[in-house]
C-alpha cells in the first residue's frame, strides 16, 4: 500500500542517525586510505543536521515530501564535502519527487529514487565504476523499480533494494576511482570499499529495517 512519507522519513533519519554516530571511526578510517579521512565527520554532520531538520517540518506539520527536501538542505548545508553536497541534493530531489499532500505509492516511491540518483549523476558527473556512492546507489535505485514492478510492496523492495547495495558497495573494493578526493591515491584504494558507497549501503540496509517495523 501507499507509505506516509514523512512519518517513514524522520523513522529512517533517527535509524540512520544511531548507526552514523556507531560507524564514524570506522568510516573516517575507511575514507584515510586514499581520502582525507573526514568521511565518517561529514556523515555524522549532515545526518545531525537532517535529523534536526526533519523533526522540526514534522512539528511544524510541514507538507510531507517537503521534510524531506527540508532535511536534504539542512544535509548539504551542514555536512561540508562531496559526500555532504551530493547527500543533501539526492533527498531534495527525491522529497521534490514525491507527492505533497497524499501517501506515496510504491511506483512513487521507486520515480523518487530515481530522481534522487539523477541528482547526484548530474551534480557530481560520476557514472557506474568509479568508485564512489553512485556504485551502490544506481543499483539500489534498479533493484527498488524492478521489486516494485514485479508487485512486491514498498518495505520488501526497499530491503531487496538496500541488500543489493550492500554487495555493490563491498564490490567497489576492486576498483581504482576515477573521480573525487581519492583520485590521485587511487591505487592505494584498491583492496578497501569505497567509503561514500559503504556508507549509503548502510543507511538503507538500516532504514530498510526500520520502515519494516
Ligand atoms: P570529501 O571527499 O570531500 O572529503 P567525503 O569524504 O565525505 O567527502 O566523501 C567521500 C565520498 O564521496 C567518496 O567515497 C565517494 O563515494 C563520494 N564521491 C566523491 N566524489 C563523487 C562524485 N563526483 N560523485 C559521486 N560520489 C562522489
Ligand atoms: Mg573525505
Ligand atoms: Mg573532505
Amino acid at each position: 500500500g501507499a507509505v506516509a512519507v514523512s512519518a517513514a522519513a524522520v523513522r529512517a533519519l533517527r535509524a540512520a542517525h544511531t548507526l552514523l554516530h556507531d560507524q564514524e571511526e570506522r568510516l573516517g578510517k575507511l575514507d584515510a586510505v586514499a581520502g582525507d579521512g573526514d568521511h565518517g565527520r561529514g556523515m555524522c554532520k549532515g545526518v545531525d543536521a537532517a535529523l534536526a531538520a526533519a523533526e522540526q517540518a514534522e512539528d511544524a506539520d510541514a507538507a510531507r515530501a517537503a521534510l524531506l527536501a527540508a532535511a536534504g538542505d539542512a544535509w548539504a548545508a551542514e555536512a561540508g564535502g562531496t559526500s555532504g553536497a551530493l547527500w543533501g541534493a539526492g533527498l531534495r530531489a527525491a522529497g521534490s519527487a514525491l507527492p505533497a499532500d497524499r501517501p506515496a505509492e510504491p511506483a512513487e516511491l521507486a520515480a523518487a529514487a530515481r530522481a534522487a540518483l539523477e541528482a547526484v549523476t548530474s551534480l557530481g558527473g560520476a557514472r557506474p565504476g568509479d568508485k564512489t556512492l553512485v556504485d551502490a546507489l544506481d543499483p539500489f535505485v534498479t533493484a527498488f523499480a524492478r521489486s516494485v514492478g514485479e508487485g512486491a510492496g514498498a518495505g520488501a523492495a526497499f530491503a531487496a533494494a538496500a541488500a543489493e547495495a550492500g554487495t555493490a558497495a563491498e564490490a567497489t573494493a576492486r576498483l581504482s576511482p576515477r573521480l573525487g578526493r581519492a583520485r590521485p591515491l587511487a591505487e592505494r584504494s584498491v583492496g578497501t570499499p569505497d567509503p561514500g558507497a559503504t556508507s549509503l549501503a548502510m543507511v538503507l540496509t538500516e532504514a530498510a529495517t526500520a520502515l519494516a517495523t
